[in-house]
């Protein structure tokens, strides 16, 4: 069975097409500037050089029907015909209260991520917009949505409600949702069978730490909390979200500054974090690089930015009472070796003792750092949210085969 997983964006496009029997990609590739003069179409067929064409793509289905025409190419392609893609998986990001785990897209389903489309206004009409697009290019192809917030379901309202009027959630759905959800349940599966340990024995905390950045704190295989709340921009310091903050801030300076509800929100969003801090990028690479010719400003993002993952650290440690794994992932988590160096230091109370060596290594697999006496064991484990969306729509697909 071959699938098909897609990460739809309002202006691009991102695929990888697996071969489930041995879980192997196929090809992979993205439509960047849909809608935009000049879009770039990027194929990477494995075993086959990349092609990278210019042209006009005006819509999604345009960009889905270029990307069928790619797999299916006489000369890079890797399947001869369409009807060789079995099923189609989607990212989703926000599944609400709705969905508690990956699903068979239908007419219902389609209905209720349009109305969630509220509280992922940036997100959710892209995803659907890649859905129908697949619907209009591959109408026999049954579909899977994999929802980023799904993993967190688990959360108890202890977790999940502000301590605002009730109402709000009661009217408008104002909660914690949490988000990398589809990361920071991989990543757990994996670490667990790295430890060939059963999940359910073991008190996580997982920590996706790119672009985006949050933690999980994981509880007998279930999400107990995660530091995003009902948008991504809750938590951790990251690249250009700023993360916590006192909310009286948001009223106080845009009284101060006269900025409209759009420019505060874009100063969150965008202009904060790593970029605002540093002065000079959200990138960690450059911010890194920056601190080491001592550089002042990136010294005290690089210190802002994990003295904040430590604090969460501690808090998710004391909310499960006691912590025997903790994971790394994605880009930072998984590359930066001063990143996790600094986030380790000063924590051997709780248990965690990196081995220095081991920490330094660079490799693309699964693997402990800690060292063979750290009663917590500290792991990084590449994520690969595709392979996950793939994994569940190969599962749901075949059950409904066989009702
Ligand atoms: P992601 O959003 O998961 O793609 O992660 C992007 C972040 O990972 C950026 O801040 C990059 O600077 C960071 N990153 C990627 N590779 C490295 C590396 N080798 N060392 C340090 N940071 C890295």
């Amino acid at each position: 069975m071959k699938v098909l997983v897609i990460n739809a964006g309002s202006s691009s496009l991102k695929y990888q097409f697996f071969n489930m029997s041995n879980e192997s990609v196929l090809a992979s590739g993205n439509v960047e500037r849909i809608g935009m003069d000049s879009s770039i179409v990027t194929h990477y067929p494995v075993d086959k050089p990349e092609v990278r064409e210019v042209s006009e793509i005006l819509d999604h289905v345009t960009a889905v029907k270029r990307v069928a025409e790619m797999l299916t190419h006489p000369e890079f392609g890797t399947i001869t015909h369409l009807n060789e893609i079995d099923a189609v998986g989607h990212r989703v990001v926000h599944g609400g209260e709705a969905f508690s785990s990956s699903v068979l897209v239908t007419q219902a389903v389609k209905d209720e991520i349009r109305r969630l489309f509220d509280l992922a206004p940036l997100h959710n009409p892209a995803h659907m917009m890649g859905i129908t697009a697949v619907e209009t290019t591959l109408p026999d192809v049954p579909q899977v949505v994999v929802f980023d917030t799904a993993f967190h379901q688990t959360m108890p309202n202890t977790s999940y409600l502000y301590p605002i009027p009730t109402v709000l959630y009661r009217r408008h759905k104002v909660r914690r949702y949490g988000f990398h959800g589809t990361s920071h349940s991989y990543v757990s599966d994996q670490a667990a069978e790295f430890l060939q340990k059963p999940l359910e024995s073991l008190k996580m905390i997982t920590c996706h730490i790119g672009n985006g950045a949050s933690l999980a704190a994981i509880l007998d295989g279930k999400s107990l909390d995660t530091s995003m709340g009902m948008t991504p921009l809750e938590g951790l310091m990251m690249g250009t979200r700023s993360g916590d903050l006192d909310p009286a801030i948001v009223p106080y300076v845009m009284n101060k500054e006269e900025l409209t509800l759009s420019e505060v929100n874009s100063m969150l969003n965008k202009h904060s974090g790593m970029l605002a801090v540093s002065g000079i990028s959200s990138d960690m690479r450059e911010v890194t690089e920056a601190m080491n010719e001592g550089d002042k400003n990136a010294k005290l993002a690089f210190d802002m930015y994990t003295y904040r993952v430590k604090k969460y650290i501690g808090a998710y440690a004391a909310a499960m009472n006691g912590l025997d794994t903790l994971v790394f992932t994605a880009g930072v988590g998984e590359n930066s070796v001063v990143f996790r160096q600094a986030v380790c230091e000063g924590i051997s109370f709780l248990g965690v003792e990196l081995d220095h060596a081991r920490n330094a290594e660079r490799r693309k697999d699964a693997r402990e750092i800690s060292t063979e006496g750290s009663r917590v064991k500290v792991l990084v484990v590449p994520t690969n949210e595709e392979l996950l969306i793939a994994r569940d729509t190969y599962r749901i697909v075949n059950q409904v085969k066989l009702q």
